[in-house]
């Protein structure tokens, strides 16, 4: 099927509270990458006390333990409802603080157990460091394999059940520091540690992302054209050889 003219529709979670490290660029980088294509984006952001409404493609960024405790109130209302649209094969793209919260809670230090609303089987306990520094992990569902980015979490999050991680740790820490897993997924539910931000450097990522959101709203697979993703790729190889 050609994509001029196809849609998706994206919607923006918070972006006035988690929104850490040019979390943006995320969102900028599904919208250009669809637009290139001539696929229209109904985009949407949704702020503290609206209705979260149908989308094909959910996006939260990263954020410090405060503004995460003043979404987690907010989008455990809209637990069921996101679980749904889980569901029905919408896809989330959670970063950092945002991806903690998709799993079933996020223990910080010394402070209330903030409830997550469960879109994948993982929970997060506050570590007794922070973990600063770029991060590779490959990846057995991309091409190139490899997602690169930057990490900045004290939180250390844990897989259970279905969920499996995203990538294996290269270089970094990820999900804990220990098991080598960054990240996580369960159903179109993906989670990473990766700031940066995460898409503009991992296109491959980016593009997976849409033509799982593309199925999601026309029901079949659709191959997107290819970009000329030069610079793209010269970010990306930059940081997997640690030339940044
Ligand atoms: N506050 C969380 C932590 O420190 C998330 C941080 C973030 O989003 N970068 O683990």
């Amino acid at each position: 099927m050609e994509t001029e003219n196809l849609k998706i529709s994206i919607a923006h979670l918070y972006p006035e509270l988690l929104n850490l490290y040019g979390d943006i660029g995320n969102v900028i980088t599904l919208k250009k990458r669809c637009e290139w294509r001539g696929i229209n984006v109904d985009f949407e952001e949704i702020h503290y006390g609206d209705k979260i409404t149908e989308h094909d493609l959910y996006f939260i960024g990263g954020g410090q333990d405060k503004q995460q405790e003043d979404v987690a109130e907010e989008l455990f209302k809209n637990k069921w409802f996101l679980m749904s649209e889980r569901d029905k094969g919408a896809v989330f793209l959670g970063i950092c603080g945002g991806y903690q919260l998709f799993g079933h809670y996020y223990q910080p230090h010394d402070k209330e157990k903030l409830k997550g609303i469960s879109l994948m089987d993982a929970y997060t306990v506050a570590g007794n460091k922070r973990f600063i520094g770029n991060v590779t992990a490959k990846t057995d569902f991309l091409e190139p394999q490899t997602l690169v980015g930057f990490e900045n979490h004290s939180g250390l999050t844990y897989l259970e059940g279905d969920t499996k991680p995203l990538a294996i740790i290269e270089t970094g820490n990820g999900n804990n520091g220990k098991d080598k897993t960054e990240g996580g997924r369960y159903k179109n539910v993906f989670g990473t540690y990766l700031h940066g931000s995460f898409l503009p450097k991992n296109p491959q990522f980016a593009d997976y992302l849409i033509e799982l959101a593309l199925e999601k709203r026309y029901g079949e697979k659709i191959k997107l054209p290819k970009l000329n993703d030069e610079i793209e790729n010269l970010t990306h190889s930059g940081l997997e050889n640690k030339r940044y």
